[in-house]
């Protein structure tokens, strides 16, 4: 298969190479008050052959090699069934996709790893990025892994957590005196100035490819937990057969994404798109994407059709705020292509939405990665009892333990 960089506004087609970000033309047209333009997407071309994909469980097409990936293991995250949330919530087919395993406890494992792998394939030996906190943390994990050096930009108010985190992986920091918006300026600053690999948030395109995997076990670990539950009726004599041909993979019908600046969202929509390319899949999840109200650009411009709004954002969720969200247009390009809808939580109900999690599935997640079970809990009554819902819980709880304890009255 071929690998190429393709811009989703214009189709002007980029190798994929060292120091290649954006689509410049479309970059150049970026209008005023909207999140950056020419976000490039990684695009394959022709039949895949074993070779081509990260491993033989999952059987993900990705750009860079196999060989090329650092000794960590990221991805491959447990899918499990949360026997007392789905009593709860009355959905007997609700399933939780846990991120918090990952090696740095979230999602951002997933482009970091990638990134990673593709600065070894270049001989690159330092990364610079800009990151509200997990993105660092996930980044100098990673880093550490591949003996990369790795260069962080965080505001201020980064939770603690993550902070020791990128200090315990021998990253260096630097403490930025403004917001996350802020973090960015100087980070990109840092790399013009440099020369160094940026792994800023969709402004690498890697860093939404990366995070395509989680639809890819998700599929294959539905099939699975079809075949298994299948396998269960045959033994009771309920049924003949498996309903699942073995190799099948399953789409779920709904995915619970919390979101912030749209790489994750838009990784996801990425992974259910080359699923569906590859035959793998008949048809894409609807996807719904959770946003805090204090920081919900994405949500606020599906809505309006396409209308962008700096705002200042005000959440607990620190994964989650930001003012303009990097992502902005491709997340909401998808959102609009494939029927997907937008949800809005208040920081109160992510608290309660952490703290049922934790005490009815014994899954304590970071406020943010709350989002989406507080979605799906605002959004339920317009989903079918049936249907095969999976949040995707993206952090653990650990990282952020004032906010958790502001959910517990304690501050
Ligand atoms: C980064 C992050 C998100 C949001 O992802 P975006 O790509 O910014 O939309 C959600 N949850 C956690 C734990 C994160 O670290």
């Amino acid at each position: 298969m071929r690998w190429l960089y393709r811009c989703p506004a214009c189709g002007a087609e980029y190798p994929i190479e060292k120091g290649r970000y954006l689509c410049g033309p479309c970059a150049d047209r970026r209008g005023p008050g909207a999140p950056i333009a020419g976000v490039l997407e990684c695009a394959w071309e022709g039949e895949p052959a074993a070779g081509d994909f990260l491993d033989a469980k999952y059987s993900i097409p990705l750009p860079v090699e196999a060989r090329f990936f650092p000794p960590i293991p990221v991805g491959d995250t447990p899918l499990w069934a949360p026997a007392r949330l789905r009593e709860e919530t009355g959905f007997p087919g609700l399933f939780i996709k846990d991120d918090t395993c990952e090696p740095t406890g979230s999602f951002k494992d997933r482009a970091s790893y990638l990134v990673a792998a593709f600065a070894n394939k270049h001989g690159i030996s330092e990364i610079a990025l800009a990151s509200t906190g997990n993105a660092a943390s996930s980044m100098a994990g990673v880093g550490a892994a591949a003996g990369l050096k790795i260069t962080v930009f965080l505001p201020a108010n980064a939770p603690v957590a993550k902070r020791v985190q990128v200090l315990q992986y021998g990253a260096e920091l630097h403490q930025v005196d403004g917001n996350y918006d802020q973090a960015i300026q100087e980070s990109r600053a840092y790399s013009d100035r440099t020369g160094t690999l940026s792994r800023n948030t969709a402004y690498n395109p890697l860093t939404i490819e990366g995070k395509k995997t989680v639809s890819f076990e998700i599929a294959k670990q539905l099939a699975e937990a079809d075949m298994r539950a299948a396998d269960r009726e045959t033994d009771q004599g309920l049924a003949e057969q498996s309903s699942a041909p073995s190799g099948a993979w399953r789409a779920p019908d709904e995915v619970f994404v919390p979101v912030g600046d749209g790489v994750i969202i838009a990784g996801v929509y990425k992974g259910f798109e080359d699923l569906v390319k590859l035959g793998r899949i008949p048809r894409m999840p609807r996807i719904w994407a959770c946003q805090a109200e204090g920081s919900s650009a994405i949500a606020r411009a599906l809505l309006s059709g396409g209308a962008w709004e700096t705002v200042a954002a005000t959440t607990i969720a620190d994964s989650i705020s930001v003012d303009l969200p990097s992502n902005g247009s491709q997340a909401l390009s998808k959102l609009q292509r494939h029927g997907g809808r937008a949800v809005t939580v208040s920081d109160a109900q992510m608290l309660a939405a952490q703290r049922l999690l934790a005490s009815k599935a014994g899954l304590f997640a970071e406020p943010s990665s709350s989002a989406a079970l507080a979605g799906f809990l605002k959004a339920k009554a317009q989903i079918a009892k049936d249907a095969i819902v999976v949040l995707l819980v993206t952090g653990s709880g650990l990282k952020d333990i004032k906010s958790a304890m502001k959910g517990l009255g304690l501050e």
